[in-house]
């Protein structure tokens, strides 16, 4: 759940103890202090809660986010760990209804830095008119122009972001828009309820929130003059259902989003609730069961609204449950700082299951997702994957594998074949399909007996783990030249390579070939460095790459062979 203001999820991410190793799976479920059988996952726990209480079906669990500049991959705690818990209780056999709200009916308080197109690439503010976008500052979401020009609005733009990802990552979840229910009447009557006795919503509210004086009302207007969202509210009629309101400035930080002075009168379905009330509110509307939500709200507004919930809504809060936030690259993840990255973006690199393996995990814990090593979150996930299929001895992986992993696949089928991540940005280096399915037999990934389907679904991460060496420009990020390049060496150089094909053809692992290649350096006079150079340039026509002989002992002998004669 996000918050009112423009919540960027590193807000309080000093606090967070992050990991160096993204990878590091620690599948522990810490006690919770319940006093139910310790669960290996730890949906399944959440799951024996929101039994125990009895829910109608179908069960409702909730998510939802304030749009910002970009739906990044920090919000999908909000729909994916709602969706494993969601899964758990439809397999034990309740009917459940996984929705997400856009808190768009907020308005927008700052100019975000970053914004993500309709495809989810992250653009500057330089790319669309942000002068639109300014003169728009206090107004909701859902009565801004898309920057783009192309939704209906900039809350509607958003939200069809945070859709297209679901759908990319295969999960169903029911989105719903705060305006649309406000303007549906379906706040109507928890907001007549809220206003009908001021003095208790005041005394609630108090206990969390400084400055509550008897003339505050929790109902904020939009002026029907200047569009904004309005804080001063001079009298209320709950029978009339309106309040009278004075468009007045607005603070936010340290800037102030000048009202227009107009006084006027607005009814119930032309404004909002503040926050601290307004979740409430939605639990109660929505008949909430379940709603995870970030350790920002674990401090501020879920005790206030758990408070007004019971005391003035009279109605029961949903279990919680708090998720630690995910560091991007070291660094909190932040909209406006720029430092995010969206589900699009890392669906370019890894495979839907491997990311949703990611929120799978003991959400307690905080986490780097580090892209820099996405190498080693991958192999983690093989790991986890091989544990399934009881390849692994560790005793708490494979508990929590057994029963995580079947919603973390599609399907799950134990003659799938996973090419080691790195292993596959080797094959990457060259566009070549049947050199890659080659190199993958030399390794004995693939033999006559892979279906074709595994081998298919194999080559993709091949195409995952080579946009990652471009994206990182890191040590995968070589192309093998197919023709030979135009290179001359000198008569020692020429004899050294000579010899090392020979050594070559004779039949020799990758890592015989690169203890060969000094040994050939020293006979021949060569500094070795002049003459790994000499190997690069022919393979990858650059005077470096990545480790030269373990690499050979993965091609085509034959292909290494003539291109160290320099014959093709
Ligand atoms: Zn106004």
């Amino acid at each position: 759940m996000s918050e009112e203001s423009d919540s960027d999820d590193g807000a309080n991410a000093e606090a967070v103890d992050v990991e160096a190793n993204a990878g590091d799976v620690d599948t522990d479920v810490e006690d919770d202090g319940t006093d139910g059988p310790r669960r290996a996952f730890w949906a399944d726990e959440v799951a024996d809660e929101i039994e125990a209480r009895g829910p109608e079906e179908p069960i409702v669990i909730k998510g939802g986010v304030s749009p910002s500049g970009v739906a990044h991959l920090g919000n999908f705690n909000e729909i994916m760990r709602g969706y494993f818990v969601a899964e758990v209780l439809r397999e034990r056999g309740h009917e459940v209804r996984q929705v997400f709200t856009s808190d768009d009916r907020d308005p927008l308080r700052k100019l975000p830095r970053k914004l993500a197109d309709v495809d989810g690439n992250i653009v500057g503010l330089g790319d669309v008119d942000a002068g639109a976008l300014g003169r728009n500052l206090g107004k909701p979401y859902t009565d801004i122009p898309d920057p783009f020009g192309e939704s209906e609005s900039y809350a509607a733009h958003f939200a069809a972001l945070l859709k297209a990802d679901a759908d990319r990552l295969g999960i169903e979840v029911e989105m719903l828009s705060n305006t649309e229910m406000y303007e549906g009447g379906e706040f109507d009557e928890v907001v007549a309820h809220v206003l009908e006795d001021l003095d208790v919503a005041r005394e609630v509210l108090s206990e969390y929130q400084s400055k509550i004086d008897d003339d505050y009302v929790p109902f904020n207007p939009i002026c029907e003059n200047c569009g904004k969202i309005t804080e001063a509210v001079t009298s209320v009629d709950v029978d009339a259902g309106t309040v009278e309101y004075v468009c007045t400035d607005m603070t936010v930080g340290d800037e102030t989003i000048e009202g227009c002075g107009h006084e006027g009168t607005a009814t119930f379905r032309e404004g909002k609730l503040p926050w601290r009330f307004e979740w409430p509110a939605q639990w109660q509307i929505l008949g909430v069961d379940f709603e995870p939500f970030g350790k920002d709200h674990a401090e501020g507004s879920w005790p206030s609204g758990e408070d007004i919930a019971r005391n003035v809504l009279g109605v029961e809060p949903p279990v919680p449950m708090v998720y630690e936030w995910f560091t991007l690259n070291g660094e909190a993840l932040s909209s406006s700082a720029g430092n995010v990255v969206t589900v699009a973006e890392m669906l370019e690199l890894l495979e839907p299951e491997v990311l949703r393996y990611f929120f799978a995990l003991n959400p307690r814990k905080a986490r780097d997702f580090d892209v820099s090593r996405l190498d080693q979150f991958v192999d983690d996930f093989d790991r986890f994957e091989r544990a399934y299929f009881g390849d692994v001895d560790d005793e708490s992986l494979s508990a929590f594998a057994e029963r995580a992993y079947p919603f973390v696949v599609d399907d799950v089928r134990e003659e799938r074949v996973r090419l080691p991540y790195t292993f596959a940005a080797v094959l990457g280096m060259t566009d070549d399909r049947d050199l890659r399915i080659e190199m993958a037999r030399n390794e004995g990934y693939f033999d006559d007996d892979t279906p074709e389907w595994a081998i298919e679904e194999a080559l993709e991460r091949v195409d995952r783990a080579r946009a990652w060496a471009e994206r990182e420009d890191n040590e995968y990020n070589y192309r093998i030249q197919e023709d030979l390049p135009d290179a001359d060496f000198d008569a020692d150089v020429a004899a050294a390579l000579d010899e090392l094909a020979d050594f070559v053809e004779a039949g020799h692992d990758g890592e015989a070939i690169q203890g060969e290649m000094y040994e050939t350096a020293r006979r021949h006079d060569v500094e070795v460095g002049d003459f790994f150079e000499a190997g690069y340039l022919l393979f990858f026509d650059q005077p470096q790459g990545p480790r030269l002989g373990e690499f050979l002992g993965e091609l085509d002998t034959e292909f290494v062979v003539a291109r160290l004669r320099r014959e093709s």
